[in-house]
Formats: C-alpha cells, sequence, structure tokens
C-alpha cells in the first residue's frame, strides 16, 4: 500500500484480499513504534491486542463471512472516549489506571463493523484546550512542523491520521476540538451535529455540546465512517431519531446551484490576510463548480467566545465532580474524605482543569448565576437564530476554521485568554449544535490552512458533499508532512 493511502484505498485492498487484516495491523504499528516517540500522539498502544483481532477478521474473510468497508481497519481513539479493557485516561492522571468495563457506542459500532482499536490519542485532558499542551501525557507535536502544536483538544486523533499512523480516528467537538487540530494538521475533521451520533462513553465535558466525530484523509472516507456510527442510543438520550443518510452516496450529488453563505463576521479586517486568501481561493473553486456565493450576516457571532466560556465551565465544573479520587482512577492522601478529594483533584488535574472548575463553580453560584450562566445561555439562543436565519437562505457555510495556523509550543501557555480567542470561529457551531466540517485547503508559512463547511443540524450531507466536491478538483488534501 501507498503511505497516506485513503480509507477507501485500504479497505478496497482489504476486501480484494490485496492485503490482509494482520499486514494492516503491522503497517500501522511499525509507524507508531518509529514516529511516534517524537510526535507524542498516542497515550496507549496496544499492538498486540490488534493484530489478535487483525486475525480474526482475516480468518472470518477467508471463511467468506459477510464482511463491512471497514472490516480489518486500524482506527485511533481520543483518549477521552472509553473502550472496553483498553486504559482511557481522559489525558489527566487522575484517571491514570482506569480501565472502562465497555466501549462507548460509536467505538462499539466500529468495532462490531470491524475496525480495529490500535491505539489511545492524546488531547488536552478532558477535552479542555485548543492546542494539546493540556495533557498531562506531554504535548502532541504538529508532524508538519514538531516546534508547533498540533491544535486541540483532539490533537492525537489528528496527528494519527495526518502522519499515516491509523486509517482513521475519532476524536469529540465541544467546541472546535476536531475542527481546530484537523485545520492545524491538514487533515478532514468533521463535527457532527449535537446529537447525530451517541455520547455514550465520551468522558463529559459540556454535556450540552458535546458531540463524538471522526478524523480521516478525505470528506469521502468521514462520510463512510458516519454512516458507520451515527443513529439512535438508548443509552444517551440526547442522541437523535432523525433516520441516517446514505452519506457516500449523497455527497456525490451535484453541487450546482448549492447555495454557500459567505458570513462577514468571519472576515473581518483583523483576519491574517494569507488566511483570507487562501479561504477565499477555495470559495472560487467552489463556484466554479456551480455552487452560488451569498454574503450573509450573523451579527451575534462576537458573543460566541464570551458565551462560551461561561457555558462551558459550568457543565464542565459539575461533570467533573465526578471525579474525586474514590470512584475511579487514582486515589492520594489521607483516608479522611476531604484531603483525600483534595489531593486526589489537586494531583490529578492540570492547572486549565481546575481553572475551569473555579469559573464553573462561580458562575453557577447563588447571586452570579443570572448574571453569568444564565445570560450566557441567552446569548446561546441568540447565535442558534443566527445560524436559523441564514439557514432559511442558503445551503451551508463557508468560513475560516482557525484565525490562524499551528503556533509554537508554549506561546498561548500563559495566556488562557488569548488560547480561548483561537476560538473564535469554531465555538458558534458548537453553541448552535449544528454540523461543520474542516477540509484543507492551502498552506501558510509551510503550514495547512483549514476551510470550515457548516450545515444545518443532522444535515451533514450537505457539508460533506461541499467538501468532497472541492477536494476533486483541489489537491490540498494529498499534501503530507515529510516524515
Ligand atoms: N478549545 C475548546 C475548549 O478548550 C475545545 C473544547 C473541545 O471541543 N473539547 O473548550
Amino acid at each position: 500500500m501507498n503511505s497516506f493511502a485513503t480509507l477507501t484505498e485500504w479497505s478496497d485492498a482489504l476486501q480484494t484480499k490485496k492485503i490482509s487484516a494482520v499486514e494492516t495491523v503491522d503497517y500501522f504499528g511499525e509507524r507508531i513504534e518509529r514516529l511516534d516517540p517524537t510526535l507524542n500522539s498516542f497515550i496507549t498502544v496496544d499492538r498486540e491486542r490488534a493484530r489478535q483481532e487483525a486475525l480474526k477478521i482475516d480468518a472470518d474473510r477467508a471463511r467468506g463471512g459477510i464482511i463491512s468497508k471497514l472490516a480489518g481497519l486500524p482506527f485511533g481513539v481520543k483518549d477521552a472516549i472509553d473502550t472496553e479493557g483498553i486504559r482511557s485516561t481522559g489525558a489527566a492522571k487522575i484517571l491514570d489506571t482506569f480501565v472502562p468495563t465497555f466501549d462507548a457506542t460509536v467505538v462499539k459500532k466500529l468495532r462490531a463493523s470491524g475496525a480495529i482499536i490500535i491505539g489511545k490519542q492524546n488531547c488536552d485532558a478532558f477535552g479542555h484546550g485548543g492546542s494539546n499542551e493540556n495533557s498531562m501525557y506531554g504535548a502532541v507535536k504538529n508532524p508538519w512542523d514538531i516546534s508547533r502544536v498540533a491544535g486541540g483538544s483532539s490533537g492525537g486523533s489528528a496527528v494519527g491520521v495526518a502522519a499515516d499512523l491509523c486509517a482513521f480516528s475519532i476524536g469529540e467537538d465541544t467546541g472546535g476540538s476536531v475542527r481546530a487540530p484537523a485545520s492545524f494538521c491538514g487533515v478532514s475533521g468533521l463535527k457532527v451535529s449535537y446529537g447525530r451520533t451517541s455520547r455514550y462513553g465520551a468522558m463529559p465535558m459540556a454535556s450540552s455540546l458535546d458531540t463524538v466525530g471522526p478524523f480521516a484523509q478525505t470528506a469521502e472516507d468521514l462520510a463512510l465512517i458516519l454512516e458507520h456510527i451515527a443513529g439512535p442510543d438508548p443509552l444517551d438520550a440526547t442522541s437523535s431519531y432523525t433516520p441516517v443518510q446514505k452519506y457516500t452516496e449523497e455527497i456525490k450529488k451535484d453541487i450546482r446551484g448549492l447555495k454557500i453563505g459567505v458570513p462577514a463576521e468571519y472576515f473581518l479586517d483583523t483576519l491574517d490576510d494569507a488566511i483570507n486568501d487562501a479561504v477565499v481561493t477555495a470559495l472560487e473553486a467552489l463556484k466554479s463548480q456551480g455552487a452560488i456565493l451569498v454574503p450573509v450576516s450573523m451579527p451575534h457571532t462576537k458573543y460566541a467566545i464570551a458565551a462560551y466560556y461561561i457555558i462551558v465551565p459550568c457543565e464542565d465544573s459539575s461533570n467533573l465532580a465526578r471525579l474525586d479520587g474514590i470512584r475511579y482512577g487514582v486515589r492520594r492522601g489521607e483516608s479522611e474524605m476531604l484531603s483525600l478529594y483534595a489531593q486526589s483533584r489537586t494531583e490529578g488535574f492540570p492547572t486549565e482543569v481546575k481553572r475551569r472548575i473555579m469559573l464553573g463553580t462561580f458562575a453557577l453560584s447563588h447571586g452570579y448565576y443570572d448574571d453569568y450562566y444564565l445570560q450566557a445561555q441567552k446569548v446561546r439562543t441568540l447565535i442558534k437564530r443566527d445560524f436559523d436565519t441564514v439557514f432559511e437562505k442558503v445551503d451551508i457555510l463557508a468560513t475560516p476554521t482557525a484565525p490562524e495556523i499551528a503556533f509554537k509550543l508554549g506561546d498561548k501557555t500563559s495566556d488562557p485568554l488569548k488560547m480561548y480567542l483561537s476560538d473564535a470561529f469554531v465555538t458558534p457551531a458548537s453553541l448552535a449544535g449544528v454540523c461543520a466540517l474542516s477540509v484543507p485547503c492551502g498552506f501558510v508559512e509551510g503550514m495547512p490552512v483549514g476551510l470550515q463547511l457548516m450545515g444545518p443540524r443532522m444535515r451533514e450531507e450537505l457539508p460533506l458533499r461541499a467538501g468532497h466536491h472541492f477536494q476533486q478538483i483541489t489537491s490540498w488534501h494529498t499534501h503530507h508532512p515529510s516524515l
């Protein structure tokens, strides 16, 4: 197989028996062993277990069993998503020893299709961060330039695909954690609509925003994965019964006449010229295929960061209360209860997690709830209405995924506000619960730039279709880092 083969190419090679599942696992296993000591994108790798599963798949195939398109394909999973029998730390030391007794629903579905977990991927602890520097297992390095961040929080999952360490990976996006690292690492990543995939088994961060979604080399690959992971789940009451589309078919439909809204608020004068140019050129490419560009306005965009960074810490602070050193993972300190809680949480959480717990607890407290939490919820409604209004006029929206390219490691670690501002273009879709795709659309200073395509809730086929057609006429997704 060629390096950086797409999922579709791997799948064809496996189906036509040009390669076996064991050889596929060995291919990625060898690359992980060689490259990951530098990149640090995995926290746990279980090559032997992956090999055992591959042997079973090969035996099934030899017997002529019905095999899904994902059978035999090794994938990585963000470490903040539970995997049965494989340590899942969430990249925080408080769960250093935690081995779940069950698979997250998305993982369970993939494994039932014959896909094979190759390892658990590094991330910002419990998804808190935009650079992957809030991992207690060390930062992930960007394969395009190892002095730069991979983006976060699902940085390890983006690098897994960008460095060809797995056929695809599964991350989680609450406020950009799939899209931002996809943009920084030059891969395709999909934030699904809230409820499109089950959240069961994803370590909860902000339950009203959390989504589980894939990374891959192409939009077409994302469509294939989504077909396997989407759908309702009795274990997640917020998962949707909206029928799952045949995304791999839907994306092939023409984009002639597709109306693409271009919101002015994402293209302000303050936007870096080179990023602006890359995205504008991408829009022209879509137009050349018959899409219609429509200037639109989403006036509440500028409040998204402020609302997001109230709502998320509030939900965080209550969700993280379960990690008390008693029920799961690592226990520290005396047997006296309060000191046990305090020491376990002091040693087990990184600074950013503690900051969010304190901010959230404050914003929810008596006397402040109305001023902060309630106010932020009202702003959230206004942002959602911006989306409802534009989607009456256009089919999808196109913007840059991030206002910058991957920055240098350490550049923003001492300034959390600066770090939060990186999320300006990804948090609105999260607050509104809509779907959003990031695909590579150019390079600035040798680093990838991402194009964000957002669609209405449960209409993943629309941004995927635009992304797929874009990749038919451009080659950005075929550029890979030299490793
Ligand atoms: N940068 C966002 C944050 O720190 C990303 C969160 C996410 O999507 N998990 O909240």
